[in-house]
């Protein structure tokens, strides 16, 4: 006989329709407003907001000595896979079969909950493993962030999300050429025909491989790796299935190029210069910075033996130029909404971006504005993400002091409920 743990019997209550539970909050962030609201109390109906109220008396929950902010949003995350040495990588690739890589995804989404990140935007895996990672945690099966995914992302032949660079001819001739089936396109047409693929596998949006690209077993992280024509087929095609458009850039021409199609977010952004900030304010797309993997990488780069000698290189050079172009980005109105790239470096530490930002001249209020109500405008959740008010998910985190005085204690979220369950309490409440 299984033991109900109380997650699952308010499950099982908010099931039958019949329970409110309440959650008291020491004080809660207005993040439309900006303020803080003291001694809240929430109350949750079937997974979602039902009202907010002074506290009076006693709640389910008590939170009367934290903080509360709407869950957290981490707008760019590869759940399939984490950071290792690329020598391990490759041996995993020869010898490892889609299951092992389907079950070591497991503890990266219970970790990036747990850290507070009641919300994901997943940026592309092969093999449809973060399609099925997602339905197993809407179905209950792994506890894990709310996930919207890309699916498998789409690239050009040789380009960063080719599924096949660096691999032997020998391999090569095993797997066959990819196509648009397996992400990888080269005309109009292709590419029309790979975002269909992507509805098809069941994907929440498209992701594709502006330019060159960091990680990948390729010479160059900044070429353009699409023709205008294949650009503006992939936006026609994508606005056909209601998608938005997210696309990986690091290198200025292949961005602008994007930027001019029509994509709705581009990630990375590293070498963005005046022409390409002026094409985000004309187009009104979003930023999505991912300072923690360029910090990350430039400080692997630094071990001899971490990654590749064609990786190495362009590891190095990146991380403060993202850091320089977030800066200039930010005082020049770009649309900023929160992203890190975690598997790039580990799963859980996303929270360390917050820092990265404030480091750069973005006030904390506008830090976690970028990770709530910013990033639910980016994935077109608004109307249920990104703030605590009635009819909202029920994705409340809480902290111990004022993340708007000290940014770091969103490092250490004690607390954190995804659609009225709850998966991390602090200690003392046990
Ligand atoms: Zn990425």
């Amino acid at each position: 006989m299984h033991k109900l743990s109380l997650a699952s019997l308010l499950l099982v209550m908010n099931g039958a329709g019949a329970a409110t539970q309440t959650v008291d909050c020491g004080r809660l962030l207005d993040v439309k407003a900006g303020v803080w609201r003291e001694k809240v109390t929430v109350a949750i109906e079937n997974g979602a907001v039902k009202s907010l109220a002074p506290t009076q008396g006693k709640g389910d929950v008590d939170l009367s000595a934290y903080s509360c902010l709407p869950g957290l949003i981490d707008m760019h995350v590869h759940m399939s896979g984490e950071s290792r040495k690329q020598i391990e990588e490759l041996r995993s690739q020869l010898s490892g079969d889609v299951a092992d890589q389907a079950l070591r995804s497991v503890p990266f989404a219970e970790r990036t909950l747990k850290a507070g990140f009641t919300t994901v935007r997943d940026m592309g895996a092969s093999d449809g493993l973060n399609i099925a990672l997602k339905r197993a945690i809407d179905a209950g099966h792994v506890p894990g962030p709310r996930m919207f995914t890309s699916g498998q992302a789409i690239a050009t032949t040789g380009g960063h999300a080719d599924p096949t660079n660096g691999l032997s001819r020998e391999l090569r001739r095993l797997k066959g050429v990819p196509g648009p089936e397996q992400g990888v396109v080269n005309s109009p047409q292709e590419a029309r025909e790979a975002v269909r693929a992507r509805y098809k596998e069941g994907a929440d949006l498209i992701k594709i491989t502006a330019t060159g690209g960091v990680l990948s077993q390729a010479a160059s992280g900044q070429n353009s790796q699409f023709s205008d024509e294949e650009l503006r087929s992939i936006v026609a095609t994508a606005k056909d299935y209601g998608y938005r458009v997210a696309a990986h850039a690091h290198g200025t021409e292949g961005m602008k190029r994007a930027l001019r199609a029509g994509v709705d977010s581009i990630e990375h952004g590293t070498f963005m210069d005046d022409e390409a900030i002026a094409l985000f304010k004309k187009t009104g797309a979003w930023y999505v910075p991912t300072l923690s993997a360029g910090k990350y990488v430039t400080e692997k780069a630094k071990e001899a033996d971490y990654y590749s000698p064609l990786v190495r290189p362009k590891a190095a050079a990146i991380g403060t130029h993202m850091l320089e172009t977030f800066a200039k980005a930010y005082k020049a109105g770009v649309k900023i909404a929160f992203g890190t790239d975690a598997a790039v470096f580990p799963h859980g530490l996303n929270g360390k971006e917050f820092a990265y930002m404030v480091e750069a001249g973005m006030p904390p209020l506008e830090a976690t504005r970028s990770a709530t109500l910013s990033a639910a405008e980016l994935l077109n959740q608004s109307n249920r993400l990104g703030s605590l008010e009635p009819g909202f998910a029920a994705d409340i985190v809480a902290v111990s002091g004022d993340p708007l005085r000290d940014i770091s204690v969103l490092q250490q979220v004690r607390f954190v409920m995804k659609d009225g369950v709850v998966y991390k309490r602090p200690a003392t409440l046990d």
